[in-house]
């Protein structure tokens, strides 16, 4: 069910149930990150694997503080560059997070949303929410509240905050005393944190660098019910009739099509409505026109977009 009344979705966390959330990169499935049994709930309503750690939100620096057993100058950097905003930074946990949180892992992963309505949400309740984008495992990322209204059984209370601005989950960074490390690309670039920090290259396609599994990197993620592929990667008899072409440059005439964004920022905020919407239209194929758009905003898209046409 929608709502606007952030007051009684603070107050159904504080009962350790599940609401909704809007934040800038995709809505996400909230609840009490510092209560096992309600981050259980959210594991239950994603069908989302047990090893597959959460990333915790808050809404001031003290309250990520309360979440590690270090924070170190790079994290403060980071900080105090990138929050609140679409960058994530896994550190080692203290006692304080629950286990279920981490995946069972010795680190955790924080970030705080550049989003008013989450920020209101985080404050109100007064601690930190876990936050997995608010749709089941494996499927299309959220970026509107109707996306997720009816998404899960039982119902849950979803915060109206609009469309997604930026559109696409958080760039996740491994921070250490010594360096930063990209564990999942986002709108923010290895370019920017090297502004700030030293960064180590990292494989975020093969995985190698990354300390536990994560959902995020799944070969196969953020895909739609219909087969997805690169336009570039079928026959041409494979466009027209039964085909639904996602399209950066004027489509061809008679394909039906969806016209995106030329812009990546905008492309990035678009992709994932557009994916649900060409889902919806029941056609046999959807096909993606590959974007050879530079810079960090166009690798991430790239990202996503190898995940939703992923075979298997
Ligand atoms: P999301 O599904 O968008 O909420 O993102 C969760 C992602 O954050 C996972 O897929 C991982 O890639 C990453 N993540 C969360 N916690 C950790 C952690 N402790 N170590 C490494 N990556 C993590
Ligand atoms: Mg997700």
């Amino acid at each position: 069910m929608i709502t606007h009344d952030i007051e009684a979705a603070a107050e159904s966390l504080r009962r350790g149930d599940v609401v909704a959330f809007p934040t800038e990169t995709v809505y996400g499935l909230g609840a009490s990150a510092l209560d096992t049994h309600a981050v259980d709930k959210v594991f239950a309503l994603k069908g989302r694997p047990a090893n597959n750690p959460l990333i915790v939100h808050v809404s001031t620096i003290e309250m990520a503080q309360e979440l590690v057993t270090s924070w170190p100058d790079h994290a403060a950097v980071l900080a105090e560059q990138f929050w609140p905003g679409p960058l994530t930074l896994v550190l080692p946990k203290s006692d304080a997070v629950p286990n279920n949180v981490t995946g069972g892992g010795g680190t955790v992963a924080i970030r705080m949303p550049n989003h008013p309505i989450a920020l209101e949400l985080i404050n109100e309740f007064g601690g930190p929410i876990v936050g997995p984008s608010a749709n089941v495992s494996g499927g299309v990322s959220p970026t509107a509240a109707a996306h997720v209204d009816g998404a899960f059984t039982p119902d849950i209370l979803v915060i109206e905050g609009g469309a997604c601005t930026t559109g696409i989950e958080s760039t996740v960074v491994r921070v250490t005393e010594d360096c930063a490390q990209v564990l999942r690309p986002g709108v923010i670039g290895v370019e920017d944190l090297a502004n700030v920090v030293p960064v180590v290259e990292s494989d975020p396609v093969s995985n190698t660098a990354a300390p536990l599994p994560s959902p995020g990197l799944l070969t196969k993620h953020y895909a739609p019910g219909t087969p997805t592929k690169f336009a570039d990667e079928v026959a041409e008899d494979q466009l027209g009739a039964g085909a639904v072409l996602l399209a950066i440059s004027p489509a061809p005439a008679g394909q039906k099509s969806i016209q995106m964004p030329t812009e990546a920022g905008a492309y990035a905020a678009r992709l994932y409505a557009a994916l649900r919407e060409a889902d919806a239209l029941n056609a046999d194929l959807i096909l993606i026109e590959r974007p050879t758009g530079i810079g960090p905003i166009w690798d991430a898209v790239r990202d996503r977009l190898r995940r939703a046409t992923a075979a298997g």
